[in-house]
């Protein structure tokens, strides 16, 4: 019947096939590379963001946490978040066009009492941006406790309130790395790929420090990032990898599978290890830290090709200016942070470590 059918009207069934895969694979196309809750036709298929290019640049994160901090007791408060998605959406996600005019004036607007919800209601991906790049910064900037240096000399343990950055460097004070912007560089070991993280060269040893609280969620020997451990954020969008760390002792006797740490903490030393199958072997001709961030929107992501890996280069110069100091202690050859530190995100956990779903 459908053969007599084709025969008798010729109609290209090859084709229209071709035209209907294609017209399948770009809806897909589509809803990964523009995904927006503003966008109707997109929505059925695109319940959560399937891929993020983070550009916000050093500079532009200075600035808006600066003004996010400055205008804490003002009677306008400023998210530095909302600032840069505001600033995405005004240059489409290309921070080269970014000029402290711009930034100056949407600052004003926003003091002179107009929303962002008014100023951004023509901006159709500020909402993409604001979700994504706030799945990124969200929970880097906000309250926390710190010893006091005079309590840290008396030998007491007293605390003063602060608000800001609340990440650290994952390198510690006093301790120097080389980087430059390596994400997405071909990759031979195992198989031709691209490097999905950012590499920085220090020497072996050095103190590697939590870049923010979370939950231990992996933790041994992998073949390709040797010693490593991957934690993830409470709220499970941020899961971060550390990678080649020392041979021998690659971690703090204090890290554990499913425990929490504390953002600035010592987690482990930098080393060489990795690019074999045998455990504990340096297969690095450079010692470096491997510092990767993958995004989580959905379980689905969490493992596979749908992973969302960012670019962290200026995200980590960033971080460079607030490390975490560090001591020794001389019996167990352990470092510890100096100051001690309070995270009101562990607090709230009250006890109970967060359970991630997964694919
Ligand atoms: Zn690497």
């Amino acid at each position: 019947m459908v053969m007599r059918f084709m025969l008798k009207r010729k109609i290209p069934w090859f084709w229209v096939a071709v035209v209907l895969i294609c017209a399948a694979i770009l809806v897909n196309l589509a809803c990964i590379l523009f995904y927006s809750p503003a966008v109707p036709a997109n929505t059925e298929n695109c319940k959560f963001i399937k891929w993020v290019d983070f550009t916000v640049t050093e500079e532009v994160m200075e600035q808006t946490m600066k003004l996010d901090i400055d205008s804490q007791k003002a009677g306008v408060k400023l998210d530095w978040v909302d600032l840069i998605a505001y600033l995405a959406a005004k240059y489409g996600g290309n921070f080269k066009r970014f000029k402290s005019s711009d930034l100056d004036t949407v600052v004003e607007k926003l003091q002179a009492g107009t929303p962002m919800l008014e100023l951004t209601k023509d901006m159709k991906y500020y909402d993409y941006y604001r979700e994504a790049y706030g799945a990124v910064l969200d929970n880097l900037v906000g309250n926390y406790k710190i010893q006091t240096t005079e309590s840290l000399e008396k030998g007491t343990v007293e605390y003063e309130e602060k608000y800001g950055l609340k990440a650290y460097s994952p390198i510690a004070y006093g301790y120097s790395f080389a980087h430059y912007d390596d994400f997405g560089n071909p990759r031979n070991y195992g198989f031709r790929r691209n490097h999905l993280g950012h590499d920085l060269m220090g020497s072996i040893g050095t103190p590697i420090i939590a870049v923010e609280s979370g939950v231990v969620e992996e933790m041994g020997w992998n073949r390709f990032g040797g010693w490593r451990v991957g934690i993830r954020s409470f709220d499970g969008k941020r899961f971060y990898y550390y990678a080649h760390m020392r041979k021998n002792r690659p971690y703090h006797a204090d890290l554990k599978k499913g425990a929490v740490v504390k953002a600035g903490d010592v987690i482990g030393y930098l080393g060489m290890t990795g690019y074999s199958n045998t455990e504990n072997v340096n297969g690095m001709n450079v010692p470096h830290l491997h510092f990767g961030m993958q995004l989580i929107f959905d379980p689905s992501q969490a493992e596979g090709a749908n992973e969302i890996w960012i670019d962290t280069y200026q995200l980590v110069s960033f971080l460079e200016h607030h490390k975490s100091p560090v001591e020794r202690n001389d019996d167990t050859k352990e470092y510890y942070r100096k100051y001690a530190f309070i995270d009101p995100s562990v607090e709230a956990l009250n006890g109970k470590i967060p359970q991630f779903a997964t694919p």
